[in-house]
């Protein structure tokens, strides 16, 4: 049995970027850059109005002061307008600042008789007006190397003429749920069967951890359609196989992995839920044999299939987020292994939740937290720990 640390250590050496590829702007949501971008244009790209009113020259504009109007600025083209001493120049929202002007009036602040305007406030210089390169200067970085692309980092894209971006490699991922017991949902139950409920847990990780879930079967603890079944899927970047990793005669994850030539790097990592964790290599494929029991396969899931997706995806942040908050109650841990409470985190509190075992998918169902307690810790309630947030 390995240390959790050692285990995530050895998955991530062992799993590496995928090669990049360019993707739209409008698909690359969620996606992770490939490469550092960097501010080609200035934003804004050029002085322009932030209001509808008129620009002026603000030591022209004491209150009452009499301006003519002499031209009209409208957005979207640059008229070449100038603007000279006891003169106006109509100007609506974004459009580009003409010669000569150095402020704008808001329509609202003035009365308009004919071609004339009467300034009724008085006028600052550089009021409404919206200088080239003030919120972005041309070379400035946008986007780093690694960053998840989220919307406001792909509308930046967009305000620089960009359509398409490097994102990281796709990571395709198969799902085996393993075990004679299992029944599909929708199916009619006999006595002695269970709703598989892992391939859609393992499904929906899969796609919040932005891998493509290329397929999710069942099969049954015999040797021959696992062997199949992993063949098939071992030509995707990942396959994930639930149960069958533990020591009983019906777990023959390890043996068929191993009879088809599959590399074994990890068996069993001190973690509680999630003890017989498995990772190897089948081909090019890396298989994750994560345990059955439906909490031990969404917290192995978390901390070492997740970061596993994600350094592929070629992100830079591995972590589940974190955030402070005050533990409810007592805990200790004098088991031999790092122990993951599933909780609730509101208010800045975070209360253990439901059963604290490996089967309990209703509890963990109540959860949006994990905190690790590790062996030999012991917390006090008030006490601030640093909690895992999962959703
Ligand atoms: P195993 O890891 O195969 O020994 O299974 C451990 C426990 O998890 C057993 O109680 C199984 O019935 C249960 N289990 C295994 N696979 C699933 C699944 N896909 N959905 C829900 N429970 C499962
Ligand atoms: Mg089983």
């Amino acid at each position: 049995m390995i240390s959790e640390a050692e285990a995530r250590a050895k998955i991530l050496e062992a799993v590496r970027p995928l090669p990049p590829r360019k993707m739209s702007i409008w698909q690359a949501l969620d996606h992770f850059a490939a490469e550092d971008y960097f501010a080609r244009l200035p934003l804004p790209m050029f002085d322009n109005s932030a209001m509808d009113g008129y620009a002026v020259i603000a030591s022209d504009c004491k209150k009452v002061a009499r301006l003519r109007v002499i031209g009209e600025q409208p957005a979207g083209v640059d008229r070449k307008l100038r603007v000279s001493n006891g003169k106006a120049i109509r100007i609506f929202t974004g459009a580009p600042m003409p010669a000569g002007a150095d402020a704008v009036v808001m329509q609202e602040d003035v009365t308009r008789e004919g071609d004339e305007i009467v300034i009724n406030v008085d006028v600052e210089v550089d009021q409404f007006l919206r200088k080239r390169g003030c919120d972005l200067g041309e070379g400035q970085k946008i986007l780093g190397k690694g960053d998840r692309i989220v919307a406001t980092k792909l509308a930046l894209l967009a305000s620089q003429g960009f359509a398409q971006v490097s994102v990281g490699g796709e990571v395709r991922a198969a799902i085996i749920s393993t075990g004679d017991e299992l029944a599909k949902p929708g199916e009619k139950i006999q006595p002695g069967q269970i709703y598989d409920s892992n391939s859609v847990l393992l499904q929906s990780l899969l796609k919040r951890s932005g891998a493509v879930a290329a397929s999710a079967g069942n099969c049954s603890d015999d040797s021959d359609s696992l062997r199949a079944a992993m063949q098939s899927a071992a030509k995707n970047e990942i396959l994930i196989v639930s149960g069958g990793v533990s020591v009983g005669e019906h777990d023959l994850v390890q043996s068929t992995l191993r009879d088809l030539g599959a590399e074994i790097d990890i068996w069993r990592v001190a973690i509680k839920p999630g003890k017989p964790f498995l990772f190897g290599q089948l081909g090019r494929c890396f298989v994750f044999g994560l345990p059955g029991n439906p909490v031990s396969a969404f917290v192995t899931f978390l901390q070492f299939v997740r970061p596993a997706i994600l350094r592929m995806m070629g992100a830079n942040n591995l972590d589940l987020p974190k955030i402070p908050a005050k533990l409810t109650v007592d805990l200790i841990n004098n088991g031999e292994r790092a122990h993951y409470i599933r909780g609730k985190c509101e208010n800045g509190n975070f209360a253990p939740i439901g059963r604290q075992e490996s089967h309990a998918l209703f509890g963990l169902s109540q959860s949006n937290a994990l905190l690790r307690v590790e062996t030999g810790e012991s917390l006090t309630a008030g006490e601030t720990v640093d909690v895992q947030i999962w959703e």
